[in-house]
């Protein structure tokens, strides 16, 4: 699928170019530890994933009871912030095709996400459209997926269980009425993969976590077809 050209060719770009921090250009990586410090800002409290107040964290989900009959989502997991500096480099990862990027992204989440959303699950990254991703040549999600389980050292599968059926909108300036609208049966679930998952629970993977939007509707889409638990675990909210 072009993605292991595309992982090379990125190999010798960092070769080539090696890694220099978008903040202060010092080189090693893209944020390096003075600016991953001092720039980037952590979720430093838990907030409701449906109506993103605070939420005590009693229980295993991530939103409040009263909250929840309008989620299909059990958890969800999100590292920084999107500001400044970490939407520069989900900038850069996505349409610079900078992928060593993606592995700075997968090192701050394993560094802030609770570790155990990486056992007993399948991670199923959000799918792009693949007109999008012939233009792209690799999805980031896909890529921050793979960088997670390396790092963390875990046998957690990444499977491509979903697939875009429609070439959605860009989501940027619209209406929530709008977005639920531009999505509706925008995910479809390949039924060949879906017989090789032997967890309850799937872990959507994605970059950045707005209305939540996208990530309801492939956990709609996964509960349809049987899969009992949808967490989810993203890199920034928006
Ligand atoms: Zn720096
Ligand atoms: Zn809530």
């Amino acid at each position: 699928m072009g993605l292991s050209f595309r992982t090379v060719y990125g190999t010798v770009l960092d070769f080539l170019f090696p890694k220099q921090c978008l903040h202060c250009t010092k080189y090693g990586n893209f944020i390096c530890n003075y600016c991953t410090k001092h720039f980037v800002r952590f979720e430093t409290e838990l907030l409701c994933h449906v109506c993103h107040t605070p939420l005590l964290r009693t229980q295993l989900e991530t939103s409040h009871a009263r909250c929840r009959e309008f989620t299909q989502l059990r958890r969800v997991s999100t590292s920084v912030r999107f500001t400044g500096i970490t939407k520069n480099l989900l900038h850069e990862l996505k349409y610079n095709y900078y992928f060593g990027l993606a592995e700075d992204v997968a090192t701050l989440m394993i560094k802030t996400m609770d570790l155990s959303m990486l056992t007993d699950t399948t991670l199923v990254p959000i799918p792009l459209h693949w007109y999008k991703k012939n233009k792209r040549g690799f999805n980031q999600a896909e890529l921050i997926a793979k960088h997670l389980v390396r790092l963390s050292k875990k046998s957690t599968r990444v499977i491509p269980l979903l697939t875009r059926v429609r070439n959605t909108k860009t989501q940027v300036g619209m209406k929530k009425e709008d977005r639920q609208q531009n999505l509706t049966n925008a995910f479809k679930v390949n039924p060949k993969l879906l017989k090789t998952i032997e967890t309850d629970t799937v872990t959507l993977v994605d970059d950045v976590f707005t209305t939540g939007t996208t990530l309801e509707q492939c956990a709609q889409v996964l509960k349809e077809h049987g899969i009992k638990h949808v967490d989810a675990i993203v890199f920034a909210r928006g």
